[in-house]
């Protein structure tokens, strides 16, 4: 007996021990692998050009038998050798980028994740206490059988099968523990499943059903019925698809527990004639902010799927989008060679259009559904135009939305501009609160100005490339008020310059201001960085090591501590300045270069 991989074997116990509450989805799992696998030989008679393989004859069949407990599913698609039928069941496939963790138990989140890959075949063990595959590959003369009772392991052996593809026959489970799984062995049971998840598989699913006559004392005639309607779901018209049965879809075809946030229809004619139909998830996947997420689309050309991530489709600051394309002119093309063709091209420029668009409609006519999508991927939105160098501000800029420090809501660039006159002012910080603590932004605020709040890094970086808004400026609030310097008197002026001497390596510029509140000092910058960007670009690696903002530190001219440096004598006004520059730096969230003079520095001040 072989045994399976760590991983799987995880995923396996996970199964068998029924964490997972939903079992019925696993015939929704293992018909969609029956379809794959026709795909993938359908694919293969077109490209290799294979006669006698036509698209009518391809099918999938259930069979139920109550008495021994079996439900049996049969596709004739592409079927496994041997070495297949123990690569592919013997490991989960996309297990790589899953992390299990020691002997941890499984939590929600964890089976949302698992959710996210497809549970895929080992769903199987949710229901059936064994589970035998019998499979012949596609122009194989040999047949081989996998048998599994689970955890232990698995066993290959050769046997007779005729014709090409698969047959998977599940050893359902006994009722036991409040579960019910004898249901899976009822026809209506099955009937209804297949209608639920899988009615838009383009092969015949079919079974043998029982007809009860009307006439008195007949006996009931099995007969063979297809369950599945076969049309896909994209290819119906609007009023014939429900909103729930556009949520069941998208659930199974992109592995997703939660319902979208909302859906898209796209019937186009013209240059390129396509259907889409794309989501918007609700949550963000586990992996979206990691490099081991790939965006794409699954694309069709006349009803046959020739990639299941088509990536040419979206640009990257919609790479949250999920969904479906079916081109019907025939994509003359191979698997590796679409990202070249001029129909992609064209089809994205399409998309990308038809989700701007309808993002903007969902702006304006669900104002709370679009802050959830915007906090869930509006910083994707950022990126893109920040990593274009501002070429697609055009497509973006609208979409984005900040906190207001008036109201606190997020508020689009077009309302901020529409309630304030001049620039458009914003400050840099760690959150809404942090940013109306600052004293400059209060100062703003009782002046009657609004301040949008940069809570995320790309922000200013973003707007950097922006440029403009609209002919309306961006400007940095804390660099924005300040006091003219015709107020400060030639006394100030010249302790400003002292400290200045005591802070030669650390600041460029010393100032006096009366902006600050109550505060004693606050630390701002001059020039193209700021001091948010400046963190930002420290944390990144190959930085350009020069790339630091000009550090002016502002000094109260209003506070008591002012007196004090006044009367200071030279070597007090030293430890004063560098105190006081220290306490700056850390309201400004950032780090002292040397804590332990500073630590030093204000034990000697407070032991005097
Ligand atoms: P996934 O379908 O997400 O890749 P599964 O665990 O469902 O993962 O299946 C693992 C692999 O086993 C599939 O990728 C496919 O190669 C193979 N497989 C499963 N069912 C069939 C089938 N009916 N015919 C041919 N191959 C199959």
């Amino acid at each position: 007996m072989k045994k399976f991989k760590t991983e799987s074997q995880r995923v396996l116990d996970m199964m068998i021990n029924s964490i997972y509450t939903n079992k019925e989805i696993f015939l929704r799992e293992l018909l969609s692998n029956c379809s794959d696998a026709i795909d993938k030989l359908y694919y293969k008679s077109l490209t290799d050009n294979i006669s006698g393989l036509t698209r009518n004859d391809f099918y999938i069949e259930i069979s139920l038998d109550k008495d021994a407990r079996v439900l049996s599913i049969t596709d004739n698609g592409i079927g496994m050798t041997e070495k297949e039928l123990s690569e592919n069941l013997g490991t989960i496939a996309k297990s790589g980028s899953f992390d299990f963790k020691g002997d941890e138990k499984l939590k929600d989140e964890d089976i949302n994740i698992i959710g996210q890959f497809g549970v895929g075949f080992y769903s199987a063990f949710m229901v059936a206490e064994k589970v035998e595959v019998i499979s012949k590959a596609y122009g194989e003369q040999s047949a081989y059988k996998w048998t599994s009772r689970g955890a232990e392991g698995y066993d290959i052996t050769p046997c007779e099968k005729e014709g090409h593809g698969t047959t998977i026959l599940l050893y359902i489970k006994k009722d036991e523990g409040g579960e019910n799984y004898t249901t899976f062995l009822e026809e209506y049971t099955v009937k209804s499943l297949v209608k639920k998840y899988s009615d838009y598989i383009r092969y015949p699913i079919k079974m043998q059903v029982t007809e009860y006559s009307s006439e008195e004392n007949a006996t009931p005639k099995k007969e063979t019925q297809v369950l599945n309607s076969m049309t896909p779901i994209w290819k119906k018209r609007k009023n014939e698809v429900t909103e729930e049965e556009l949520n069941e879809f998208y659930k199974s075809a992109f592995f997703d527990m939660q319902n979208p946030l909302t859906s898209i229809s796209m019937s186009v004619e013209g240059a390129v004639d396509f259907k889409a139909l794309l989501y918007i998830p609700e949550t963000v996947p586990y992996n979206y902010y990691s490099k081991n997420y790939e965006k794409g689309l699954k694309l069709y050309t006349n009803g046959v799927m020739i990639m299941d991530k088509c990536a040419d489709l979206l640009p990257d600051y919609f790479s949250f989008v999920k969904g479906v394309v079916d081109s019907e002119v025939t994509l003359n093309v191979s698997r590796e060679t679409v990202q070249q063709t001029r129909q992609i091209k064209a089809i994205s420029q399409s998309i990308e259009k038809k989700v701007q668009k309808e993002l903007l409609a969902l702006q304006s006519s669900d104002r709370e559904k679009y802050e959830k999508f915007f906090k869930a991927f509006g910083i994707q939105l950022k990126f893109g135009i920040y990593q274009s160098f501002g070429m697609h501000k055009e497509t973006l800029q609208d979409l984005l939305l900040f906190y207001s420090a008036k109201t606190g809501k997020l508020i689009t660039l077009k309302e901020y501009v529409n309630e304030n006159e001049g620039d458009i002012i914003y400050v840099s910080g760690k959150s809404v609160s942090a940013i109306k603590a600052l004293p400059k932004t209060e100062k703003l605020l009782a002046d009657g100005k609004d301040v949008l709040c940069f809570i995320d890094e790309v922000d200013e970086f973003t707007i950097k490339f922006m440029g403009e808004y609209s002919s309306k400026k961006f400007v940095n609030g804390l660099e924005s008020v300040e006091s003219d310097g015709s107020d400060v008197t030639d006394e100030q002026k010249a302790v400003l310059e002292k400290v200045k001497t005591h802070l030669e390596d650390k600041v460029f510029k010393v100032k006096g201001s009366t902006a600050l509140g109550s505060h004693p000092v606050c630390l701002t910058a001059e020039g193209e960085v700021s001091l948010e960007m400046e963190k930002v670009l420290a944390r990144q690696l190959n930085a350009p090591e020069g790339v630091k903002a000009q550090r002016v530190l502002e000094i109260n001219l209003t506070h008591p501590v002012f007196e004090k440096l006044k009367t200071a004598s030279d070597s007090e006004l030293e430890t004063l300045s560098k105190i006081l520059y220290s306490q700056a730096v850390l309201i400004a969230g950032l780090e002292l270069e040397n804590p332990t003079e500073t630590a030093e520095l204000i034990i000697n001040q407070l032991s005097k």
